[in-house]
């Protein structure tokens, strides 16, 4: 969380009005007023993958250790004073990804290796998109979605210094 001046300054775009304006903070809007809960939950799994056209070293068959870090966020907590059960949100994820991420090969449809793996009995997950932490982090936010979960945000260590994610705003 982070003050500006004394008042909480809830995202970036509130922070640059902040400083832009010198000690005279903007008035809030009743949006950026609102409570706000968050839960985030990570989940650890190892993929394999390659990037299609990639000039670097990125081009050759390699795995990571990753982390997805799922975000949820309500204005409400439910009757147990909960965004979401951590074991709610962090078993259906889990589950998901161990059945169709984890100790897997994610491959972009159009590789041309994909036939070969898939000849030789490899495991693989085949993907519209090149198989980038970013798209992994939208493969990943649809799927919890679709699981009626409130997410906001889904973010991919690919390695320990390597983040990247999707959002998309709550539409509460
Ligand atoms: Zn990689």
């Amino acid at each position: 969380m982070i003050f500006f001046n004394g008042f909480q300054v809830r995202n970036i775009g509130q922070q640059w009005r902040a400083l832009k304006s010198g000690l005279i903070l903007q008035p809030l809007s009743d949006q950026d007023t609102a409570d706000m809960y968050t839960v985030t939950k990570e989940i650890h799994f190892c993929y394999g993958h390659r990037l299609l056209n990639h000039k670097g070293k990125c081009r050759y068959l390699h795995g990571h250790n990753a982390t997805a870090v799922i975000r949820l966020e309500s204005s409400e907590l439910d009757e147990m004073g909960m965004v979401c059960d951590f074991s709610d949100i962090g078993g259906f994820v889990k589950q998901w990804i161990d059945s169709e991420l984890d100790h897997n090969m994610l491959m972009h449809q159009d590789d041309p290796i994909l036939p070969t793996l898939q000849a030789a009995g490899e495991r693989v997950y085949v993907m519209k998109h090149n198989p980038t932490a970013e798209n992994i982090a939208r493969l990943i936010f649809d799927q919890v979605e679709t699981g009626g979960f409130p997410v906001v945000e889904v973010a991919i260590y690919e390695t320990d210094s390597a983040l990247a994610s999707y959002r998309r705003p709550s539409a509460q």
